[in-house]
């Protein structure tokens, strides 16, 4: 039998949504005219904008004629898309962007897991607690993680706690580091960074020659003037930052399949030799030996997300979703309990009432309204006493579900 890879099995279970789903399940056996909504996925709900399945067909047809079928495409993305994203999403927002930085894939949370390959075993990585927890998965099964606790936490992974008392924005590290994932705006907290604390971790990482791992998955919700979209708007941050992007949350593409990953060429790394060794060239160098690229199509339509019409339309599902983002928030608030998030992000973490964990939470939500959330406790330690409500829900559904809480949740 060949030997298999055995940091494999020092993985958590995927515990957090199969047990999710047995709860739910058990209880519809119990209760078979329960209506139950679900508030607690981080997927989308709405159709893709009318500019997108435009652009879609068109490149449909370009692909069954001759003179325009193309196959291979380019690794890093087409030109078109390349440099719409550097002049739309960076350079009109003054931010210095050229195309050869952008790297077009099929999704955030590939290339999330995809980038600690670039990077040494034994760098000591830096994760937020709770995290979207492809970081830790990724970096477990490469072999930096060390032995889990008892509390779920690896004992080799620095943990930044992130609570209502540091405003969700965690400390920064009492020691060194190399590889900082930040995720802001955050899934699940619905946190935003502010910019002077942005700089103060690029200050660290430039001091401490880590590497931020940024994802802003979600930066099409940031509402509030002030609060950065990218890394790249605070100063220094080309030397010491990767920004992770995507048409998943921000054009409906979950099922579509398209994002992007900045590396610029001023970040560098260090060899075993000591010498400086470029991250854009080894994420090129990894890229098109591993990946063949995202399907032209897929390509034509995140373009359309750039045409006037596909901009508008776009909003249009980010303020229908913002819109329920609000009703939930106020909604929770109303029944006295106290929730953050919302206002630039699709995620609403409610804290749960004193004494009551997140788990019990999720029973008692279950079993009084019918609605169905996501346990805090599910995304690391520090979540506990914490639950997440989302905002891709449709209206009548988030509005229904608001209205149940309000009325029948006991507290
Ligand atoms: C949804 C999400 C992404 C995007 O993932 P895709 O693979 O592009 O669909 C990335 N990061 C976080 C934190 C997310 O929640």
């Amino acid at each position: 039998m060949a030997r298999i890879n055995d940091h494999y099995l020092k993985l958590k279970a995927g515990y957090l949504f199969t047990e999710i789903a047995r709860r739910v399940k058990s209880f519809q056996a119990a209760h078979p005219e329960a209506k139950i909504i679900r508030l607690g996925i981080g997927d989308v709900t709405q159709p893709l904008a009318p500019a997108v399945v435009r652009g879609l067909h068109a490149a449909v047809d370009e692909m069954a004629s001759t003179e325009t079928f193309r196959g291979y495409g380019p690794e890093p993305g087409y030109d078109f898309l390349t440099e719409l994203i550097a002049t739309s999403d960076y350079r009109e927002r003054g931010i210095a962007m050229s195309p050869d930085e952008i790297f077009v894939s099929d999704g955030g949370k590939s290339d999330s897991a995809n980038i600690q390959e670039i990077f040494a075993p034994d760098c000591v990585v830096a994760v937020m607690d709770p995290v979207y927890p492809v970081y830790v998965d990724s970096n477990v099964m490469a072999g930096r993680a060390g032995a889990l606790d008892e509390a779920g936490r690896y004992s080799d992974f620095l943990y930044l706690p992130c609570t209502a008392d540091n405003g969700f924005q965690p400390a920064l590290p009492s020691r060194h580091v190399d590889l900082i994932y930040l995720c802001y705006p955050n899934n699940p907290t619905g946190a935003v960074m502010t910019r002077e604390t942005l700089a103060r971790w690029i200050d660290y990482a430039r001091r401490e020659r880590a590497v931020i791992l940024y994802d802003a998955a979600y930066e099409a919700y940031v509402r509030e003037a002030g609060v950065p979209r990218s890394i790249y708007e605070v100063a220094g941050a080309r030397e010491v930052a990767i920004e992770f992007r995507s048409f998943s949350k921000t054009a409906g593409f979950t099922g579509t399949r398209c994002a992007f990953t900045v590396v610029p060429k001023d970040l560098h790394g260090r060899s075993g030799a000591g010498e400086s060794v470029s991250l854009n060239a080894l994420w090129l160098r990894r890229q098109s030996t591993k990946f063949n690229g995202v399907p032209y199509i897929v390509q034509r339509a995140a373009a359309a997300v750039y045409t006037e019409e596909g901009r508008r339309q776009v909003r249009g599902q980010i303020d229908y979703y913002m819109d329920n983002a609000a009703i939930i928030r106020a909604g929770v608030e109303a029944v006295g309990l106290t929730a953050y998030g919302g206002r630039n992000a699709p995620y609403i973490w409610v804290k749960t009432p004193r004494g009551v964990s997140s788990w019990e939470f999720f029973d008692k939500l279950l079993t009084e309204a019918h609605v169905v959330g996501t346990p805090g406790a599910g995304f690391g330690p520090s979540g506990e006493g914490y639950f997440r409500l989302t905002a891709f829900g449709r209206r009548d559904q988030t509005e229904e579900a608001v209205d149940r809480i309000k009325k029948r949740l006991t507290l």
